[in-house]
Formats: structure tokens, C-alpha cells, sequence
């Protein structure tokens, strides 16, 4: 019989609590109790505790709330496990779900390794992730299964193949075939972008037929949002279809020297794109997407650059845990999309902020309407890392005016909703996946505390580094977020030594 069976009080528990009791990195035991939490759920309702979360295997087998009159008596019965974790004044939340996300293998074409990425995810308290648009669907597909195979430290994937790799499809008739393509290979859903209405309508039509969701990186393109509210796309990415379709002419005021493909006039411009939106039309478009379901995934921070691109370029886990690769990709350069930092001033900054206040009150009035909104950060270009993208993204959340408990459900409740498995995932409920996180802190008052690098923070007088996620449960196998930082620290470290080797 294990000690946990003797263990009948919270102080006793927390003496007895060793290193023996501890679930092990990486291993998923036969079941795993999580004590005196305190839990901010996926739905949105205020955090409450303590509680005790039993998993066994890979699901919540309960969550039993304790009632601390009942807690002092010695007879009390909590419920069993071979591992523990205490979690004692922590916080205990379904694992975040990031809704935009890229798995990259290189930058700019020199090798990055994959378990960069993912050990990042894990680290912030990532357990789910939607990959919308690798350049080989099969390769994220074959690292999808293998994290699902508990072969490799992962969150678990949800891959939505990019319909425009080449050959990109041309005809409505290539367009359906794309969409069974895709499907036969065993993607999640599909990622589109710059698409025509024509091959719109016909891959859409495709994709319900089969059964695939559908997320739209909405550019500056022939559709907008108009066209996501009519053929029914699961979520509009980013945002740029949303003001584009709000225009009283019909298209954007831009100079005669612009061209779409300089990403610096891009960029520039796109920063100039919400103002031109008429606010009563928008109030309609915005109408018009709610009522067909189309959900919106914003990606606030990877723009943050545009507006304060000093505030992006020293960014303080730069310094242990950026990748040489990805240090080298954010450098301006015209080949390395979103690289477009050339002659960026104060004039751009300064319409970027006005874009930004625009768009956070869009936001809150899709949320108002009844608007589903999800949490994603596109990571891996324009100065954003793995995961702490994600971090960042709940942050411009809340300065769009969301109450953090409100930013917390997007990140999970509807995540998951726009993964289509609300049923299983996103919430901390018996029977639902054992996706859960341990916060030191309390997110409510700080979402920084889920920065995995931790935050400053005054106790009893004293100034202590604390935060931090510290353990990652995903599918019931808990990851130790520091020890998932220490193996990142050390893979860049390599990296940059191995680098500094070649002449
Ligand atoms: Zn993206």
C-alpha cells in the first residue's frame, strides 16, 4: 500500500510529500493525484479550490473539491495515487491551447530541430497546438503521431494542411481534389490563404463534405470576410479580411508605388488598415460572422513589432533561449517573411498603436456580440518565440480590455472549440484528456506568471523570482517545465558554440 492511502490531511501531506511521491519527467505512471489545487477552469467561471485531481492514465478520473472542516479530520478519505504533486497555493489550468502555430524544421532554409519548438510549447504550458500550414503536411503529420505515441516530448498536434503548397490549386475542380488530397493524408483541417472566391466556395463546399475545419489567414485578398461568413470557414486568422471588408470604396487607399509583394510597404500600409474601416459597416461584418460561427484567432503579438519594434527586438529570454537560427531569421531581410524592419520609424509606430486600439475594440465588440475568440501567436517570425508568443498574445489580450479569467477561457475553452473537441479537452473536468498545468502564481492577477523564465515578485517583504508553469500534464504524462527550459538552454548553448566553431 503507497503512503498516499495514509495521508488524510493537507499538513500532513505536505510533510510527507518526497521526491519518491514526485511523478517522474516524462514518464506517465499508472495514475497521478494533484493536491489542495486551485483551479481556474476552461469555461470562463471564477477559480476555486482546494481541490484534489485524480488522473489515472490519460484522463481526469475526478476533481474533488475539499472542504477544509473536513480537511482536519484524520479520517477523511482523499483519493489515492501512486505520484503527487502538492499544489498548494499553485494554481491548476487546462493546458493552453495555442490556435496558430507554426512547427518548423528550419529557417531560411538552415536545419532547426523540431524539439526546439516543442519542448518551448511544453515549457509554457502548451498541451495542444494547431498547426496551420507546414511546407510537407506528411512530415508534421509523422511528428503528430509520434507525440501521440508518447514517442516524443510534444503537445499534442492538430495539423491543418496548407492548401496552397504547390501546385496550388487553380479550379474549383483542383480545388475539391486538393481538399480530398488533404484529407486522405490524415490532416486535422486545411489553412487557406490569398484565395480566390471561385476556389473558395469550392474547397469550402469540399471541406464540410468531408468533415475538415477550416482556418482562413484572411489577407488583403479578392475575399474577406464576407466570403468566411458565406462559405463558412471555421476561424479567421490574423485579421486583415475583417477591416478590409468594412470599407465604404471597397478597397484601401493605397499610394500608386505600392506593391503587395514588398513586405515592407505590407506591413506599412496594413498598419493603416483599420482606420479606413467604416464603423457601422463594421458593426455589420462583425454581425455577419457571428451568426455564421466563424470564430476569430487574432495573433495580436505577432505584429507587436510594428508598434514598438525596440519592445520586440529585447525581448530579456533572448538571451538563454533563442536559437541561432531563428536569431539569424529575424534579421531584416527582404527573402524572410515578416523581416520587414527597413526604415521603420516613429511615424510607423505611431499608426501601428492607433491599428492596434482599433482592432483590440473590434475584438471585445465580436466577443460582446457573441463572437467566439481563440488564442494563437504564429510564432516563429517577426521577433516572436515558440510559446512565449502565446504568453504574449494573453497579455495584448487583456490590454484589448478582456478580464484575465475571460483571456484564460479563449486560451482553452474556446480553443478548443475551434478544434472541435470541446467534449474532451480545454476544461479541468472528470472524464475530459489529462491536459492540465501547475502555475506558480496566480494568472488571474498576472499572466506573466506563465512565463516559463518566471517573474519578480515581492513576498513578506522580501523581493523572490517565482512563476512559472511547473509541470506540464499532457495526455497524463507530466513534464517538469523547468527541467523542459534546462534541455532548451542547453540545445542553444550547442547551437551557438557549434556555430561559433565554423570559420
Ligand atoms: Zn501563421
Amino acid at each position: 500500500m503507497r503512503i498516499a492511502l495514509l495521508v488524510t490531511t493537507a499538513i500532513l501531506f505536505a510533510r510527507q510529500a518526497d521526491a519518491q511521491s514526485l511523478p517522474t519527467h516524462g514518464i506517465r505512471g499508472p495514475s497521478l493525484a494533484i493536491r489542495n489545487a486551485t483551479i481556474i477552469d476552461g469555461n470562463g467561471t471564477p477559480a476555486s479550490g482546494p481541490a484534489d485531481i485524480l488522473i489515472i492514465g490519460n484522463r481526469i478520473a475526478s476533481v474533488t473539491f475539499l472542504d477544509p472542516v473536513a480537511l482536519r479530520s484524520p479520517t477523511t478519505k482523499r483519493p489515492a495515487a501512486d505520484r503527487e504533486i502538492d499544489a498548494t497555493g499553485k494554481f491548476v489550468l487546462p493546458g493552453l491551447i495555442n490556435a496558430h502555430a507554426h512547427l518548423q524544421d528550419e529557417r531560411a532554409h538552415v536545419p532547426q530541430p523540431f524539439d526546439y519548438t516543442l519542448k518551448l510549447w511544453l515549457a509554457c504550458g502548451i498541451t495542444s497546438v494547431r498547426e496551420v500550414g507546414a511546407d510537407t503536411t506528411q512530415k508534421v503529420i509523422a511528428i503528430r503521431d509520434r507525440g501521440a505515441r508518447g514517442e516524443l516530448a510534444s503537445p499534442r498536434l492538430f495539423i491543418s494542411g496548407r492548401f496552397s503548397n504547390a501546385p496550388v490549386p487553380q479550379t474549383p475542380a483542383s480545388a475539391r481534389a486538393r481538399v480530398r488530397e488533404l484529407k486522405a493524408m490524415g490532416v486535422d483541417g486545411i489553412k487557406i490563404l490569398g484565395i480566390d472566391r471561385d476556389i473558395m466556395q469550392a474547397m469550402l463546399e469540399e471541406a464540410h463534405a468531408v468533415g475538415l475545419r477550416v482556418a482562413h489567414h484572411a489577407g488583403v485578398e479578392e475575399t474577406n470576410a464576407w466570403d468566411d461568413a458565406r462559405f463558412g470557414t471555421t476561424s479567421i486568422e490574423h485579421w486583415y479580411g475583417i477591416p478590409d471588408a468594412a470599407i465604404l470604396d471597397g478597397r484601401q487607399h493605397f499610394p500608386s508605388p505600392y506593391n503587395y509583394r514588398n513586405e515592407t510597404d505590407r506591413f506599412r500600409w496594413a498598419g493603416r488598415l483599420w482606420r479606413e474601416a467604416d464603423p457601422t459597416l463594421l458593426g455589420k461584418v462583425l454581425d455577419s460572422l457571428v451568426a455564421a460561427k466563424v470564430a476569430w484567432v487574432p495573433t495580436l503579438d505577432i505584429y507587436e513589432a510594428s508598434r514598438d519594434l525596440q519592445r520586440a527586438q529585447t525581448q530579456p529570454w533572448f538571451s538563454e533561449y533563442l536559437h541561432p537560427t531563428l536569431e539569424d531569421y529575424f534579421r531584416p531581410a527582404p527573402s524572410n517573411h515578416g523581416s520587414y524592419f527597413f526604415g521603420w520609424g516613429s511615424t510607423d509606430e505611431t499608426y501601428w498603436k492607433e491599428n492596434y486600439r482599433l482592432w483590440m475594440s473590434a475584438l471585445r465588440d465580436f466577443e460582446r456580440k457573441g463572437g467566439l475568440i481563440g488564442v494563437g501567436d504564429d510564432a516563429g517570425f517577426i521577433y516572436q518565440m515558440y510559446g512565449f508568443g502565446l504568453i504574449r498574445e494573453l497579455e495584448l489580450q487583456q490590454e484589448a480590455g478582456f478580464q484575465t479569467m475571460k483571456v484564460i477561457q479563449h486560451a482553452t475553452g474556446n480553443n478548443a472549440r475551434i478544434l472541435g473537441r470541446e467534449a474532451d479537452l480545454g476544461r479541468v473536468r472528470a472524464g475530459y484528456l489529462a491536459d492540465l498545468i501547475v502555475v506558480k502564481g496566480n494568472p488571474l492577477e498576472n499572466l506573466k506568471v506563465f512565463y516559463p523564465t518566471g517573474v519578480d515578485d515581492v513576498r513578506d517583504g522580501k523581493v523572490v523570482h517565482d512563476g512559472g508553469v511547473e509541470w506540464t500534464i499532457k495526455d497524463g504524462i507530466p513534464y517538469s517545465g523547468p527541467t523542459l527550459l534546462a534541455e532548451v538552454k542547453s540545445m542553444v548553448a550547442q547551437a551557438r558554440a557549434s556555430r561559433s566553431r565554423k570559420p
